[in-house]
């Protein structure tokens, strides 16, 4: 905490609410929030919305639900208020504009009137004649000539007034950068028509919401020198950037909705465990110094460590993610597997109680990668038709030493397995001769899971039904 009681750390998450939020942006996300969380600062959640063209109606909603479903909650955000909101950019506008005229006062900044046409003839102009272009030609306009615009009934752009010279910033993971501000041009930083650019609205809002770490995709790193002005004419000192490499599609190439671009919805929906989710996203950018890969929440917060981001863009690899949703699915608690099976539907057919479904989710979670898979796992083993008839006396018999051993033992998987071995000794057949006749009578098939583990799913009546053809 700092001396006012705000937390020292805060980060970020500034999305643009203009469609579903993929998982190169959620990846973007995770890292703020997991990094706020290590820090135990705060987690702030802005909508950059200032682009009224390019929102969709449902974006910030969709965008929070994301959120939610990843377990990336935050602080402060449109939805929840906090001390320096308001938290929607195009609420802040006014803001925008008050410190734009303060910086017009403070000299930082000065008035264009060029139009478009101007703009692209001096620049034009500027090349040939080898000169930096992107300077405006008004940077110090006289008053006359500044009357005269006006006169004409021009409105003027705001921009910033760039140096000549290195302008130094810095990255954590690139160390110091320079760029010359003669390359870098006068920033503009509201348009004539009042409204502030990206840079300028971004970077004032970090500095209102005292922003201390601003990590996002490597993407932004060209708007850094631009920022760290504006910070400075603002007389703020830059937050600390983290520009972290691309998240690319699957065999590289930039994600596009048809290559990997998919909503983290769209995972949702196909049943993708959250936390392994998160813990892909936060895989793609870091990894433990063990080698660890699969962690809990609480871990990839405990573990988190800028300083050991990868420097390479990583390429989306859905086996991965799906082999890590699979690996947190078998790490749930049978009672929040089962609800969460639940939500997902397709078993309500299948007859099946709290207890069921409890046993089932103990023993066939490790046997599923996506919650949407246990339907068809739990239907091939409860399905009503699923039972089979013994085709001979000796099939018959195997059953029924089966039914005798289980009938007596503890209800466990472990002790099932013991009691068919020692059944199976007792036994004229033997391996599939057995087991064959075993598994079409519980379930109609003859492959699947563990038979031991088929039955201790089923419980105990169920089995021994389907075993003796009778009620126990
Ligand atoms: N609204 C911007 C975006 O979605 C925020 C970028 C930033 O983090 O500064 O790209």
């Amino acid at each position: 905490m700092t001396c006012d009681g705000f937390s020292v750390v805060r980060t970020r998450f500034a999305p643009s609410p203009t469609g579903s939020l993929h998982l190169g942006n959620a990846r973007a996300a995770a890292l703020n929030w997991l990094f706020a969380r290590n820090q135990r600062g705060a987690f702030v959640l802005r909508i950059d919305d200032t682009d009224q063209e390019r929102n969709v109606p449902s974006g910030e909603a969709d965008i929070i639900e994301a959120l939610q479903w990843l377990g990336l909650d935050h602080d402060e955000g449109p939805d929840r208020g906090g001390a320096f909101g308001p938290y929607r950019q195009s609420e802040r506008i006014e803001r925008h504009r008050e410190l734009a005229r303060q910086l017009l006062e403070s000299g930082h900044a000065f008035l264009c009137y060029c139009t478009r046409d101007e703009l692209q003839a001096h620049r034009a102009a500027a090349i040939a004649a080898d000169q930096p272009p992107g300077h405006s030609p008004h940077r110090d306009l006289s008053d006359e000539r500044r009357r005269r615009f006006e006169a004409e009934g021009r409105s003027p752009a705001i921009r910033l007034r760039a140096p000549g010279g290195p302008i130094e910033y810095r990255d954590r993971l690139k160390g110091v950068l320079s760029i010359d501000g003669d390359d870098l041009g006068d920033p503009t930083i509201l348009r004539a028509d009042g409204t502030p650019t990206y840079n300028f609205a971004s970077t004032a809002d970090d500095i209102d919401m005292r922003i201390s770490h601003v990590i996002r995709g490597v993407g932004h790193l060209p708007n850094t020198p631009k920022q760290v002005l504006i910070c400075r004419a603002l007389g703020a000192q830059p937050p600390e950037f983290v520009h972290v490499p691309t998240v690319l599609a699957p065999g590289g190439g930039k994600l596009s909705k048809r290559r990997g671009a998919a909503s983290v919805l769209d995972y949702r929906d196909r049943g993708f465990h959250p936390a392994g989710v998160l813990n892909y996203l936060s895989l793609l950018s870091w990894s433990a110094a063990d080698g660890t890969e699969v962690m809990a929440p609480g871990e990839l917060i405990a573990g988190i460590d800028l300083d050991r981001l990868g420097a390479h863009d990583p390429e989306l690899d859905e086996n991965k993610l799906g082999w890590l949703s699979g690996q947190h699915i078998r790490q749930e608690a049978p009672e929040a597997l089962a609800a969460m099976w639940r939500g997902f539907g397709g078993l309500d057919d299948l007859g099946l109680d709290e207890d069921d479904l409890l046993r089932a989710a103990e023993v066939f979670a490790r046997r599923t990668r996506l919650l949407t898979e246990a339907g068809p796992e739990l239907e091939a083993v409860f399905g009503a038709g699923s039972a089979g008839c013994p085709d001979s006396a000796g099939e018959r018999e195997v059953l029924q030493l089966v039914a005798d051993a289980w009938a007596e033992a503890p209800w466990r998987p472990a002790e099932l397995k013991q009691a068919m071995r020692t059944a199976m000794k007792a036994s004229p057949v033997r391996g599939r001769g057995f087991f064959g006749p075993l598994r079409r009578a519980l379930t109609g098939r003859d492959e699947g899971p563990d038979l031991a583990e088929v039955a201790y799913a089923l419980g105990r009546s169920r089995t021994l039904r389907r075993l003796t053809g009778k009620r126990s």
